[in-house]
């Protein structure tokens, strides 16, 4: 990862954001696919073909000699799991992660959908690392430090006991997909390089039902949780300004197609339940 943190101009960040909003017009794409029985290598078809047809490069396809155009991890997998032939089985969870290339910019977001039924505990899970992504982001202004965002991640996280992921970063973006500075899911408020407007920063918290102990599988990709609990993953590509972040990524697309096929997701609005 290069050391110098980027600052983009006005239009730079507009093309980060045009990126991004293809990103999450390919979860949406995703998002009318995916079921039970779907494999995550047809996933990945769909999405590269709907990234090509729209002018965009999927950023992730022979990055470090990556196969696929998403990262699709189920269930235990945190990260970086490769796309494959298995049939996606009811009752799991599968962060979803994308990056497009377009006009000489990268967008990145990362979405976990749920396969039919999952447990309570389940869902808690993906809103709370939801609800995680949104503290970050909220700290992503001009004068914070990059470690209130992991200050804010890691305190949500930790309050409802899960384990928050620290092998693995958020990072800058722009003209590179990973660029400077990391963006950890942890850290001390105060600490850490100061945030300036123009800042592009991809904040991607990844948490575990379970301990934060994570371990790589043998194909040198995948990311699994240590104790085989499930694990979760939001993203969204953001450019630090003055009063508050400017989101450039969007789940709207995606929630739009999730509502519309009756469809739980973390972000939707439910009745509290106080029991
Ligand atoms: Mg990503
Ligand atoms: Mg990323």
């Amino acid at each position: 990862m290069a050391r110098t943190v980027n600052h983009l101009s006005d239009a730079e960040i507009a093309l980060v954001k045009e990126s991004s909003l293809l990103v999450g017009r390919t979860l949406a794409e995703v998002a009318r696919h995916i079921r039970p029985g779907v494999s995550t290598l047809e996933l990945d078809t769909i999405a590269e073909s709907f990234i090509r047809d729209h002018g965009g490069v999927p950023a992730f396809k022979g990055y470090n000699g990556f196969a696929g155009s998403l990262c699709t991890s189920v269930n235990d997998q945190v990260v970086h799991g490769i796309p494959n032939e298995v049939p996606l089985p009811e009752g799991s969870i599968v962060s979803v992660d994308c990056g497009v290339k377009m006009n000489g910019f990268h967008g990145d977001s990362a979405y976990t959908f749920v396969i039919g039924e999952v447990p309570e505990e389940v869902r808690m899970l993906l809103r709370t690392t939801q609800e995680c992504l949104i503290l970050g982001i909220a700290q992503a202004v001009d004068g914070n430090r990059i470690g209130d965002i992991g200050h804010a991640v890691q305190q949500h996280a930790e309050a409802h006991g899960y384990g928050v992921v620290r092998e693995l970063v958020g990072h800058g973006i722009g003209r590179e997909l990973h660029e400077a500075p990391e963006v950890p899911n942890y850290g001390r408020r105060g600490h850490g390089i100061r945030l300036r407007e123009g800042m592009a920063l991809a904040i991607e918290p990844m948490v575990n039902l379970g301990t934060r102990e994570v371990r790589q599988l043998d194909d040198g990709w995948t990311i699994i949780t240590h104790d085989g609990r499930p694990s979760a993953h939001f993203e969204h590509t953001v450019a630090v300004r003055k009063e508050r972040a400017e989101v450039l990524s969007t789940f709207s697309y995606i929630e739009d197609v999730l509502k519309e096929r009756n469809m739980w997701y973390a972000g939707m609005k439910e009745e509290v339940n106080n029991d």
